[in-house]
């Protein structure tokens, strides 16, 4: 059966019915703000403890933990390239969303929803970041069988209206 790709307003730290979710994560894996801080916000301070020991990770790594008082089972930790300094941009990330659904399969996780990475305080143009996001994850999921159904989680209309557009 097909992978199932969607894109969808919402808050990813709101998704109940996926098995695990992938944070925008800086290099310490501290809270932060934008996904990072919601999603520790609403995992609560064992996320943070759990992440200590994994940090520091570089641009195009993800990294994976229990997701404590989030409604999934994991989250996977992915660090976006910061546009204009972190090169070669499009290749780290694609490699945040290779890594991230390689990740997934090897923990049998099925459903896992994503955040635009990079594209909120790491800067990546959001047309951009949009084509490399679904045409990597499109291009790696044949190699995922384990995976069912990928989830964009946009934050606003408008990146929810240019994920939905490319897709
Ligand atoms: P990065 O540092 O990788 O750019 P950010 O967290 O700053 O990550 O932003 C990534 C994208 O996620 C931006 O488009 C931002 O608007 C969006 N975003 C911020 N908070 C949330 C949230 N709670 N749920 C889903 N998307 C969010």
């Amino acid at each position: 059966m097909p992978t199932q790709l969607e894109c969808r307003q919402g808050d990813i730290a709101n998704q109940p019915d996926m098995d695990a979710v992938v944070n925008a994560a800086n290099a310490e894996l501290r809270p932060g703000g934008g996904v990072a801080g919601a999603l520790h916000r609403a995992a609560g301070p064992e996320l943070d403890r759990a992440c200590r020991p994994l940090a520091p990770i570089a641009p195009g790594q993800a990294v994976i933990t229990e997701a404590f008082g989030l409604p999934n089972r994991h989250v996977i930790h992915c660090l976006g390239p910061v546009y204009g300094r972190d090169k070669p941009e499009a290749e780290l990330l694609a490699a945040c969303y290779r890594n991230a659904l390689s990740l997934a399969e090897q923990h049998g996780i099925s459903s896992l929803a994503f955040p635009a990475l990079s594209a909120g305080a790491f800067g990546y143009p959001l047309e951009e970041a949009t084509r490399i996001a679904l045409t990597t994850v499109s291009e790696t999921l044949p190699q995922c069988p384990g995976i069912e159904r990928v989830r964009f989680v946009l934050f606003d209309a408008d990146s929810t209206e240019v994920f939905q557009r490319t897709l």
